[in-house]
């Protein structure tokens, strides 16, 4: 048996303010006069998170305190066997917030270099914009993309209850500038969400996705269009959106012939990391080792890496397995 941590992979959906060490997270709020608790509270589903997220946004102020957090972020990768990561981050956001606009996403870009210069870890960005806050941010959030060569993509988050379609020109605009597309769709809302998503929010890689399963015409839009799924066992427990890991529709979308990726989502609010969600799928599910080498492959397929990054690891795969 294979140890599943040196197994090399690609790792397409995860936050960075919910990869923050509850250590950091303290000496950072600590600096900034922003209590934080001894140890993270329990997470109650999605209401819990939000009260967490906000957490780490309140502790998060000068460029040094983002600078460590992305460095972090990518010496932790390391030891998960990461080799590329697109990870997410809410940059326009957090620019209203400390009042400069390019100082978040620079020091988080900073961050990454010098941890890619320590670790390995390759990383690109993806900038996501919560569906609940105004259109306006949102073409802030392109404007960030557009200035910055290693933010590759932009995308929705947040509750799904909103709809994507006001955001409709913003990612038309997005793909005339050659800036990639992924939102999160089919996790709490159903499969006119993904629709929504797939058509005029022209995404290109679904987070979760999982409730893609509801209506199989869509199923097989999906897989014909050869749509990657960002699927977070985990998270999705965590959050309420999946009974338990071992009933995790998982199998089912593998299944159903689609391209399923393994990711964490948010590792540190909800104690898990990729190399674990790995371990569930080979402990819970019976996958091979030949099967998750697999889902590692369709990261790195799925991944806007540049082209020698995926045939390196993709060759590391290879030799992981033989
Ligand atoms: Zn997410």
């Amino acid at each position: 048996m294979r140890d599943l941590s040196t197994l090399p992979k690609a790792h397409l959906h995860v936050h960075l303010e919910s990869t923050v060490r509850w250590t950091t997270l303290r000496e950072i709020g600590d600096a900034n006069g922003v209590p934080v608790p001894a140890r993270p509270a329990s997470l109650d589903g999605f209401a819990g998170f939000f009260e967490q997220n906000s957490l780490v946004r309140s502790c998060l102020r000068t460029y040094a305190d983002f600078h460590r957090v992305a460095r972090e972020f990518c010496a932790d990768e390391a030891a998960q066997g990461t080799r590329y990561a697109e990870v997410s981050f809410t940059a326009a956001a957090h620019g209203e917030r400390v009042g400069d606009p390019d100082l978040p996403l620079a020091a988080v870009l900073d961050g990454l270099a010098t941890g890619f210069t320590e670790s390995g870890v390759q990383t690109r960005v993806i900038l996501d914009h919560s569906r609940r806050r105004p259109v306006e941010r949102a073409w802030a959030t392109l404007d960030l993309a557009r200035r910055h060569d290693a933010v590759v993509a932009i995308g929705l988050a947040g509750d799904e209850a909103h709809p994507g379609d006001p955001f409709v020109p913003v990612f038309a605009a997005a793909r005339e500038a050659c800036v990639h597309v992924v939102h999160h769709a089919g996790e709490a809302a159903g499969a006119e969400s993904v629709r929504q998503a797939i058509t005029s929010g022209r995404a290109e890689r679904l987070g979760h996705g999982i409730r893609v399963l509801d209506d199989p015409a869509l199923v097989a839009e999906v897989r014909e269009r050869g749509l990657a799924l960002e699927v977070c066992p985990s998270s999705n427990v965590a959050l309420g959106f999946a009974p338990s890991l071992a009933e995790h529709p998982l199998p089912r979308l593998l299944d159903a012939g689609l391209t399923v990726t393994v990711n964490t989502d948010i590792p540190a609010i909800i104690d898990t990391t990729l190399t674990q969600e790995y371990d569930h799928l080979r402990t819970l599910h019976g996958l091979t080792d030949a099967e998750l080498a697999t889902l590692a492959r369709n990261a790195v397929n799925a991944s806007f890496a540049p082209p020698a990054t995926r045939d390196r690891v993709h060759t590391e795969i290879n030799t992981w397995l033989t």
